[in-house]
């Protein structure tokens, strides 16, 4: 009998079901332009759908300046604390639909920052809630690691205080592994563990789907920073791991001689978009 696991965890985390639902509520209510800073959430489908509502995705301050006034629509990643006194500054409305998860990073390395302490942000540093991050601390005293090698090559004054946080979407396992190699250094560091735990019920419960199944599907947008770690730890499980966007990108006759398949998504991935993936995966059964 073949059987196919979805995960219970799949798909939007509470923060990004806040911010699309903010974005649907405010598109309903529209009164002046509406602006996500940023696309809302990395799945296109959602984006695409937004626009046709009149929501219009603007990706820099710059970008503002040459549109018409309206509300801009800060998205679950958030961002430096300059962009909001310069969208202040133009005369827009801001609604903030950041995660209050990613607030409270970033009320953390404000005031360690003020404190003057260093900051250390383990996570990507070319992702946006990373550069959001950044954005409240002092930019002299702040470095983003995000490899061991990062760690071992990561050297300040002794006398330095630091403060360590975690993008929100950061492997637990990793983390622990990149401070413990900075701790080693022998500094005066307060740990933070700042990754949330949508984003660990997730992979934990991906880890383990993955290493009871013959074949693995993540869905989840290309550039989705939580897809592309779900990803990873699946594979590590079960060989036969896919990544899909929808399920266009599936290729059904992987799926032939298989007995179980496990299903997970990231958490900007839409639920009737795991639900076309499981249907189609049903129906080649
Ligand atoms: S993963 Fe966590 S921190 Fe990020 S938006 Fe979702 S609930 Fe918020």
């Amino acid at each position: 009998m073949k059987q196919i696991i979805v995960a219970k965890s799949a798909g939007f985390c509470f923060g990004v079901k806040r911010a699309v639902d903010t974005v649907y509520e405010q598109a309903a209510e529209k009164k002046e332009p509406i602006y996500t800073y940023g696309p809302i959430i990395h799945n296109e489908a959602v984006v695409e759908d937004l626009e046709k509502r009149g929501v219009k995705v603007i990706n820099s301050v710059d970008e503002l300046k040459q549109a018409e006034k309206g509300t801009v629509i800060i998205r679950s990643h958030g961002v430096e604390k300059k962009v909001y006194d310069e969208i202040k500054e133009l005369g827009c409305n801001i609604v903030d639909a950041t995660c209050p998860f990613v607030l409270k990073i970033h009320k953390i390395v404000e005031k360690y920052s003020n404190e003057g302490y260093y900051i250390v942000i383990i996570g990507n540093g070319s992702h946006p809630e990373v550069l959001g991050i950044k954005g409240w601390c002092d930019p002299k005293h702040t470095s983003v690691i995000e490899t061991a090698e990062e760690a071992g090559n990561f050297k300040i004054s002794p006398e330095q205080k630091i403060c360590i946080v975690s993008q929100t979407t950061f492997n637990n396992n990793k983390f622990k592994e990149l401070v413990e190699i900075i701790q080693k250094k022998g500094y005066n560091i307060n740990v933070l563990n700042t990754i949330c735990n949508a984003t660990e019920e997730r992979q934990t419960e991906a880890r383990s789907i993955a290493a009871q199944v013959d074949a693995m599907i993540v869905i989840g947008g290309r550039h989705s920073s939580n897809t592309q770690k779900l990803f990873e730890i699946c594979k590590n499980e079960c060989e036969n791991t896919y990544y899909v966007q929808t399920y266009k990108d599936l290729d059904l006759s992987e799926f032939n001689s298989v007995d179980n398949v496990g299903i997970t998504a990231g958490a900007s991935t839409p639920n009737n978009i795991i639900e076309e993936v499981q249907t189609n995966v049903r129906n080649e059964f």
